[in-house]
């Protein structure tokens, strides 16, 4: 199958990255079926692509007339059937669990037809692996979009040891058609995004749990004195602290190194609940509305 053969994308799982993934491919022109199990996350994701196309249209990057035909490409698909039997390319963006992954993926490897593109939004679990799973590892591949997908550019291309010539071509291709930088890595835990990122989150949740520095200190140090355009820590609510912690135990397991343990404030945060600006608390507290709020400081919060 070519690219220009691709009409229809299936997302699986409707949260922050499913979402914005979503968002990408309608706008540029792919008719999409998303799914979700929560079917309360998935009545809300319309709403939630409408305002974040309102924001691109503010910073002029849409057109305002073109807004309804890329709402108009997306649909809510009621089962993984619905949405195996319509797509070409379909991108897997549930949680960050090896168990759970594999289990969609043989699912939607068993219905969807022989010549279909499957792919996985995995920040860590190795490629190869989940394309066994899936039952089609010649055609499928990791595309690691980065969070918020419609504003950031890189995707990190990853091969799994039996993804094709043409897999691999078509998805760099794709990448381009959405507006977005390929960059090819191989296929090792975290890749190069998260086998970085994370310890960086992770030590600067240490610092706080260690008294170094209060949160908000911690986040001034790296944005004033590294030019880092969020901190850490805020950055950490933006992902998700539940998706920061499963990353860091992929990361642990995978590459054997306890420098890379989780730390414990950490678990005891999303133990808690506070997953960041998701749930309206991490180490910063949002408005309900969510992804748009201004966060504050948790006020008189004890780690
Ligand atoms: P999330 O928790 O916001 O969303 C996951 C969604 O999957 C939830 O809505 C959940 O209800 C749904 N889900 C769970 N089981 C399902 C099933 N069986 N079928 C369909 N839907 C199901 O998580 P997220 O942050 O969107 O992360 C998704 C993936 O993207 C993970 O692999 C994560 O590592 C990766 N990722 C996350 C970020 C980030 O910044 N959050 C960045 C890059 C990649």
């Amino acid at each position: 199958m070519k690219l220009d053969e691709i009409k229809t994308v299936g997302v699986v799982g409707a949260g922050t990255m499913g979402n914005g993934i979503a968002h990408v491919f309608a706008r540029a022109g792919y008719r999409v079926f998303l799914s979700d199990v929560d079917r309360s996350i998935l009545d809300r994701a319309p709403a939630t692509i409408d305002k974040n196309l309102d924001r691109e249209i503010k910073r002029g990057k849409l057109a305002a007339a073109e807004k309804p035909a890329v709402l108009d490409r997306l649909r809510l698909a009621t089962s993984l059937a619905e949405l195996a039997a319509e797509a070409q390319f379909v991108v897997e963006a549930v949680p960050e669990r090896p168990e759970l992954k594999k289990s969609i993926l043989a699912e939607l490897g068993r219905q969807m037809p022989e010549p279909a593109f499957l792919a996985t939004n995995t920040s860590s679990i190795s490629i190869t692996a989940l394309a066994a799973a899936s039952g089609r590892p010649e055609r499928f591949a990791g595309m690691h979009f980065m969070n918020p997908v419609p504003v950031m550019t890189l995707v990190e291309v990853v091969r799994g040891l039996e993804t094709s010539e043409e897999t691999y071509a078509l998805v760099l291709a794709l990448c381009e058609r959405l507006g977005k930088k390929p960059v090819a890595v191989r296929d090792a835990p975290g890749f190069v995004s998260n086998r970085v990122l994370l310890p960086m989150i992770n030590e600067a949740v240490y610092a706080v749990l260690e008294g170094v520095a209060t949160v908000e200190a911690v986040d001034q140090v790296m944005k004033l004195g590294m030019s880092h355009p969020i901190g850490p820590l805020e950055l950490g609510d933006l992902i998700g602290l539940d998706v920061c912690l499963d990353i860091l135990e992929v990361l642990q397991r995978d590459l054997g190194d306890s420098k890379y343990r989780p730390c414990p404030l950490l678990r005891r945060m999303v133990a808690a609940g506070w997953l960041g600006r998701k749930s309206g608390r991490g180490f910063y507290v949002y408005e309900p509305t969510g992804a748009a709020a201004d966060p504050a400081l948790a006020a008189g919060a004890s780690y």
